[in-house]
Parts: C-alpha cells; structure tokens; sequence
C-alpha cells in the first residue's frame, strides 16, 4: 500500500514568539507584539506561533476576573491581531486566547485560534486536559478531545525529482497541560497526548503554554512565603520588575539560507550551556531551562527512540497491556503488537511555545520555547529519554526569562 505514497520534503519557516503578558495590560502586550512583527516580517515566516492566552495573561481567579476577557473564536483582540498578521505576513497565525462561543451552554473554554494566511479560521481548538488555574475560572474541557485538522500550503513541498507541490500537512493543537497526565493523576506513562498523535499520523504539532518553572509558588507548595522571598530576591537581582522582563527582546534567528545571529539584551550571558541547577532557578534568563525542555522530550515518548521496545515485540509483552486499553488505545509507549515502533521512519515537528515572565510574585513561568523534531530514527539504538537521545533534534530553544523570538527553517518528511 505504502508503494503508491510519495515521500516529500516539505519546507517551512516557523517563528516562534514568546510573550510576558499581564492581566489588564493588553494594549502593551499589543505594542510589543507589533514591533516584533515589524521585524519578523522581513524573514517571510510561513507559521507564527504565540503562547497559551498570549495577550490576556494567564492566573485568572474566578469567572467574573475572566468575564471581560472573554470572546468567541471570531471576534475580539486574539482574532484581530491574528487576523492582521496573516494578512500582512501571509503566514498561518497561531494564538491561544480565552473563549466564550455564546452557543448558549455557558461553557468557556481555553482555546487556540490558527488563521491561515487569508486571515480565515483555519481551526479553533480547546484545551483538553486542565490545570488548576483553568478549573479557577470555570473553565470546561474540550468535548471533542485531542484533534487533528489539515493545514495546506502552497510550495512548500519537493519530490525525489526536484518538483515543487503544493502541500496539506496533517496538522494539531496541544495547549500546555495536554502534555502532562490527566489531572496529574493517569499513569504518567500513558503518555496520552503523544500516543494520540502518534497513532493519528500527525505531522505538525502547534503548542502554545503557560508553563510554570519549579521556582513558582503553588497551592501545593511547603513554605510558600519562602518560595516567594526567592523569586523577589532573583528578579531584584537580575534588575527585572515584579513581572519579569518585558520589552528586552532575545532573537535567536537560523535560516538556510545562512542568516544567522542571536541577540540577548545588554548584560545577559548568552546561550552558553551552564550547569543544569543554575538552569532551574531563575539566575540565567537568556539560557533556556534544560531540565524542562527535557521534561516536554520527556511527554513525548512515543516519538522517541527506544531500545526496549524490541524486547517487549520480541517477548509479546505489549499484548495484555493494548487489550485492556483497546477502547482508547492502538499503541503503548509508541509500541503496538504488530509493530516494535509505530513512529519509525516517519518525522514529526513539534513548536513549543511558552510564555514568560511572573505572575501575582508566585507564578514564574518556564520561557525556553523550543522547537524539536523527532526523526523516527535510531528506534534499536537509544535508551535515554532526554535531549540527548538521536531521535529528537532541538532545533532552537529560548532563554527562559525574556521575550522573545526563535526563527528557523524546519524540513521533514511526509507521505502523500
Ligand atoms: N503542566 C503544566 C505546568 O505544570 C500546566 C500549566 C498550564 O496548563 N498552563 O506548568
């Protein structure tokens, strides 16, 4: 079946923006994100991707804190500025914002616009697994799960003869919390994200968050006016305001075309690799959090290379499990019983993108967008499920404490 399928390569320009928004300050939110877009522009991006609730801010209380921020996919200021981006850029535009549909349930959700590059809808997600700050504000899950839509574009694709195509990429939303355990509380190895997608073939996936460094004061947290002592004593230190740095951009730009150049503001280190406890805390701004980007890796398991998967074919290990979860589940661990790897030889783009920034002094958010590629490659070789397994490729990843912008030309495979 396979042998009528042709491989392309397909091309695309990803931008990735990474915001500090707060609560009640849309209007500079705005500002900084035109004058990043002034720039971005000249690179002729075919994707911007923005974070989970890019322009509202995130730690909403209740419903009645939420209450004006709300709006349906087609109105208010996500879907105006996206609207203005795609047209002006002509790229795909992706932003997560707070939804009321009106449809006359009283359901809000936390949702995802992606508007194609005719400034159309091109699809609405809502968050399918919580975190405690949605549950807050009333927030409900998406009805339909985790989803895949398609997504063309127009000569991006090129065949084993050097001819360009048009292209539709199966395409996907993932919002922050989709890629931990339900509720924190399914097996954390039921992976249920990434098995999804694995199994529905998706080739692109889109993840806006708001994802929290370990620094952050939670309700969980022991000696919370401790926590919150530190993250004071680190912004003070780095000069930062109680929300973080806003406005000091970092650009980490790499195209094929051989631009290259990475500015971090005045008096950051740069990206040079630090040891992994200094990367935690919030001491270095311009170098991502490794341990979280290796925690995202992580959550995406079933893409990964992985030795043991041949054993458990070879030793039939996997059949009991698969028929206990043969309602919701065809592969476990990226592996199913006919097949050691179902992701081998097949490629998928990931584009993480995080806010930054604090919040309320108790919630710091972990920057570090990134954008992986997972190469379907290596499957009898790797044991380590971490950056350093040859199956997923970092092709860029942000500091964790500024705004900012990562830029790259990604390739991979697909079969159509
Ligand atoms: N798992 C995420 C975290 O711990 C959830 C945050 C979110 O959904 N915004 O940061």
């Amino acid at each position: 079946m396979q042998s009528n399928l042709k491989r392309l390569t397909v091309k695309l320009r990803i931008a990735v923006v990474q915001l500090n928004p707060q609560i009640g300050h849309i209007g500079e939110t705005i500002a900084r994100v035109d004058s990043l877009v002034s720039r971005i522009g000249n690179y002729k991006p075919d994707i911007v991707v923005f974070p989970e609730f890019a322009l509202s801010g995130y730690n909403f209380r209740s419903r009645s804190h939420i209450q004006q921020h709300l709006s349906s996919s087609q109105q208010g200021p996500a879907w105006d500025l996206c609207q203005q981006i795609s047209k002006c850029l002509s790229c795909v535009t992706v932003m997560g914002y707070p939804e009321d549909p009106a449809d006359g349930t009283n359901h809000i959700y936390n949702s995802v616009i992606v508007v194609n590059s005719e400034g159309q809808l091109a699809f609405n997600y809502r968050k399918s697994f919580l975190y405690d700050t949605d549950e807050q504000w009333g927030c409900s899950e998406n009805p339909l799960g985790f989803q895949t839509f398609d997504l063309p574009f127009a000569n991006r694709a090129i065949d084993a003869d050097g001819l360009v195509h048009d292209v539709t990429i199966k395409s996907a939303v993932g919002i922050c919390m989709d890629l931990s355990p339900y509720k924190f509380e399914a097996p954390f190895q039921s992976f249920e994200f990434s098995s999804f997608h694995a199994e529905n073939l998706t080739e692109l996936i889109l993840f806006p968050m708001a994802w929290l460094n370990s620094a952050s004061v939670t309700k969980k947290s022991e000696n919370q006016e401790a926590g919150k002592a530190a993250i004071e004593k680190s912004l003070k230190s780095l000069g930062f305001p109680p929300s973080g740095s806003q406005g000091d951009f970092q650009w980490d730009v790499e195209l094929g075309d051989g631009t290259c150049f990475k500015d971090v503001p005045k008096g950051a280190e740069s990206g040079t690799p630090v040891d992994s406890a200094l990367t935690q805390n919030f001491s270095h701004p311009a170098v991502p959090d490794n341990a979280n980007v290796d925690y995202w890796i992580l959550r995406f398991m079933p893409f990964l290379a992985f030795k043991e998967r041949f054993r458990w074919f070879s030793s039939q290990l996997l059949g009991p499990i698969l028929n206990k979860l043969k309602d919701v589940r065809t592969s476990y661990m990226g592996g199913t019983t006919r097949r050691p790897w179902i992701f081998e030889n097949r490629s998928v783009v990931a584009v993480m993108c995080n806010r930054s920034g604090v919040e309320d002094g108790t919630t710091v958010y972990a920057g570090s967008s990134s954008i992986f590629k997972f190469n379907g490659r290596y499957g009898a070789d790797e044991i380590d499920l971490d950056s350093s397994n040859r199956s997923v490729e970092i092709l860029g990843s942000l500091g964790k404490g500024y705004e900012g912008v990562l830029l790259r030309d990604v390739e991979f495979e697909v079969l159509k």
